[in-house]
């Protein structure tokens, strides 16, 4: 089929809730995807902070390939070893205790808003302005922008939305009710936005004042994004719980639920559940991909790409006016324009790069961790050449 086929059948067949882009990607290999008409492009966004180990990783897909032959699905009535040993990694890597497996970011986002009641016998989570934690009800009561509720309510009740990075307008919405405080520690969707010095830090401080949990929602800074495993470990900041999916199996769908042994024990069977949580095929592509990560160093390589990109966006910065501000940490980088940013996506797009315009007025780039640094001056040269007529 060809791009307008595909488009065309797009439009017959599917509910039209995605402004898509007007290419059909084919198939990806590292940081490079190729379309339908053969074209290719230097992929800054991953599927959206997803494909942190690349596209088509020959360890995730021969992990999935040989999963698939043995046993794909068997339900939660069942142990199996892919799951405990997913676990046991995750753990590792973290700072918590016990795992849940769910399927989606959205879906982390609820259990844990569910643990965090079920534990402190609370109701009520202050949540962040401008967050993002996903599309199902619950996810869309937390997540405070309008433009996503709109048309949706009856909203779910319990929560309260305070403006992010101010600790006082925290502590002032504190109740006796209060059972958790739910952030994104670098917040995503709202445009790369990173917290105020000293706020993640003061947040865990608190909340441990008032006996109310730290929710993480770590779904986009996780696996290696900002530079470290987790955004807890870059800020340096353990929260009680912690939601995650995105980047946990290299781009096949899963969540998981993290979160110490004793908020983690306030779930008892019956409690949750997912009828393809931790299912084996996604929990062998998660521990492929995680291994991947701390084999190939790709956290250093977060690092150092995510610097060396950092000071490029910076040296544009520099020579165009448009440029606001460039933030982030590690490989979560924003760059914030004077104007909106859609048509931008569209010319880079045109130049074999792909990247996102988020907030409006944000380019985000979210590319796959091991990114070449030429690649990366590819981009940035092509960025440079795009804002010239600007
Ligand atoms: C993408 C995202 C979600 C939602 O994840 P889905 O898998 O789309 O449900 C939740 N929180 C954050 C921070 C995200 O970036």
């Amino acid at each position: 089929m060809n791009t307008e086929e595909i488009m065309r059948l797009d439009k017959e067949y599917i509910m039209q809730t995605y402004g898509r882009q007007p290419i059909a990607i084919k198939k990806g290999s590292g940081a490079v995807v190729w379309d339908e008409e053969g074209k290719s492009y230097i992929d800054c966004l991953a599927g959206i902070a997803v494909n942190n180990v690349g596209h088509a990783h020959p360890k995730v897909a021969e992990a999935i390939c040989n999963q698939a032959k043995i046993l794909i699905h068997t339900s939660n009535l069942y142990y199996t070893q892919e799951q405990v040993e997913l676990a046991k990694l995750l753990v590792e890597v973290s700072p918590h205790d016990l795992a849940f497996f769910c399927n989606s970011g959205a879906e982390a986002v609820e259990g844990s808003i569910k643990l965090a009641r079920k534990y402190t016998g609370k109701g009520e989570i202050i949540a962040m302005e401008n967050s993002f934690h996903g599309r199902t009800l619950t996810a869309l009561s937390a997540t405070g922008q309008k433009k996503y509720q709109k048309g949706f309510g009856p909203l779910a009740q319990g929560f309260k939305h305070v403006p992010y990075g101010d600790i006082n307008a925290v502590a002032d919405n504190v109740s006796k009710n209060t059972a958790a405080v739910l952030v994104e520690p670098i917040q995503g969707e709202g445009g790369v936005i990173m917290p105020p010095s000293g706020y993640l830090k003061n947040l865990k401080k608190l909340c441990q004042e008032n006996n109310i949990l730290l929710i993480f929602d770590e779904v986009q800074t996780g696996f290696g994004r900002t530079g470290k495993m987790f955004a807890s470990q870059t800020f340096k900041v353990t929260p009680d719980i912690t939601a995650l999916a995105k980047g946990i199996a290299g781009g096949f769908p899963m969540g998981s639920i993290l979160a110490t042994r004793e908020i983690g024990s306030a779930f008892q069977p019956g409690d949750h559940a997912a009828t393809f949580g931790g299912n084996p095929l996604a929990c062998a592509a998660a521990k492929a991909s995680i291994q991947v990560i701390l084999e190939e160093d790709l956290l250093s390589k977060s690092r150092e790409n995510g610097d060396y990109f950092k000071t490029k966006l910076n040296f544009l910065k520099d020579d165009h006016g448009i440029v606001e501000e460039v933030r982030g940490s590690g490989l979560m980088l924003g760059m914030e324009l004077d104007v909106n940013c859609a048509e931008m996506v569209n010319e880079m797009r045109n130049l074999g790069i792909l990247i996102n315009c988020t907030a409006d007025k944000v380019l985000r780039f979210v590319p796959p961790l091991l990114i070449e640094k030429n690649q990366i001056d590819i981009v940035t040269c092509n960025l440079d050449d795009v804002l010239q007529n600007y």
